[in-house]
């Protein structure tokens, strides 16, 4: 539920309806807009006596938030959530992101000079995952811990911000020491006791699409980390499962323009699990953009031949280089403009 303040409502008539909402056993949230405040209502049961709060002083209407994801919605906050990591990188803004970088990290010069690759390309986040969560327990399962600190250096050697995977609650301490953002991967976007962890870790979230979950379900999953008061969260579209084995996932590129509907959180694309075959990674990363994703994640690797993962939908360095001359023209053309990487300091 919210209640939509009067343009002019005082700070004393705002403070009052959050105190009622407390006092009514509920937790508000005070969220000042351009033209006039709403507070929201958290964890409405259902039982929520609206008349109390449409009496108070200053207050223009109370608003029953009709989807089952509430603070995830448009109907709760109309602007766009923009995200602001580290170095001005922004994320749901004006400028689109590229997170590149391999699927795994696997050595200290295989990271090292996928960052420095990657981010001479343009992009502003290094991707690649310490633990991996892998469909047979008997390939590549990461590095673990040693990967997050070979992470570190990457970090150090670039300036690229980090992107990298938490498979458990214990692992999203870890991560959380050393990532820019805490991915929650496809398989786990419905791991509610991981999701809870995101929620109170204190780092933005990047959250992929699971293999077969809704739109819906993937709001909800958001929701999860939001009312834990982590609002920094990230939606990816990665692809989900269909019927035709030509790809490796069926990309829904549809779902961009959906969320952007239904959500004000950011939404990036990821057409490297989403296609799964490096020849179409190139195109869909194209067609992502242009249909207004906030970003792009693309897998990339030095060698990619040689990679322990995913290397069948890896770019070589020189095929993202040439993508993101392309995305930089695209996004223009909608009116908006490629992140750059900060120049390196001496
Ligand atoms: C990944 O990003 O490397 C990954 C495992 O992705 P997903 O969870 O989308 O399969
Ligand atoms: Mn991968």
């Amino acid at each position: 539920m919210l209640i939509v303040m009067r343009h002019g409502a005082t700070a004393e008539e705002i403070e009052r309806v959050v105190a009622v909402i407390k006092e009514m056993g509920y937790q508000a949230r005070t969220m000042p807009g351009a033209q006039r405040t709403a507070v929201g209502l958290v964890g409405n049961d259902g039982r929520v006596d609206a008349s109390r709060l449409e009496g108070l002083a200053g207050v223009q209407e109370v608003i029953h938030v009709s989807k089952p994801y509430k603070q995830v919605s448009r109907e709760w906050k109309a602007e766009p959530t923009v995200i602001r990591l580290g170095g001005g990188v922004t994320v749901g803004g004006a400028e689109v992101v590229a997170i590149a970088g391999p699927c795994s990290v696997e050595s200290e010069k295989q990271i090292v000079t996928a960052a420095q690759q990657v981010r001479e390309a343009g992009a502003v986040i290094l991707r690649g995952g310490a633990w991996k969560p892998r469909s047979s327990p008997y390939t590549f399962q990461g590095l673990g811990r040693p990967g997050l600190k070979l992470l570190a250096r990457a970090r150090e050697e670039s300036g690229l911000l980090v992107c990298t995977e938490a498979m458990d609650p214990e692992g999203v301490r870890w991560v959380t020491e050393v990532a820019d953002i805490v991915q929650i991967g496809a398989r786990n976007m419905q791991n509610y006791s991981l999701l809870k962890a995101a929620g109170r870790c204190g780092k933005p979230i990047l959250l992929k699409r699971g293999l077969s979950a809704t739109v819906t379900e993937l709001l909800l999953s958001a929701e999860y980390i939001l009312a834990e008061g982590n609002h920094d969260v990230i939606l990816c579209e990665r692809g989900i499962r269909g019927f035709d084995s030509t790809t490796r996932n069926v990309f829904d590129l549809t779902a961009i323009p959906v969320v952007h509907n239904l959500s004000h959180l950011p939404i990036i694309a990821d057409p490297s699990h989403g296609t799964g075959l490096r020849d179409k990674v190139i195109p869909m990363a194209r067609a992502a953009v242009a249909a207004g994703a906030d970003g792009i994640m693309v897998e990339v690797h030095p060698d990619p031949e040689q990679a322990l993962s995913d290397g069948a939908q890896s770019l070589f360095p020189d095929q993202f280089a040439q993508l993101m001359r392309e995305v930089r023209v695209i996004a223009e053309v909608i009116g908006r403009r490629v992140a750059e990487p900060a120049p390196v300091s001496a």
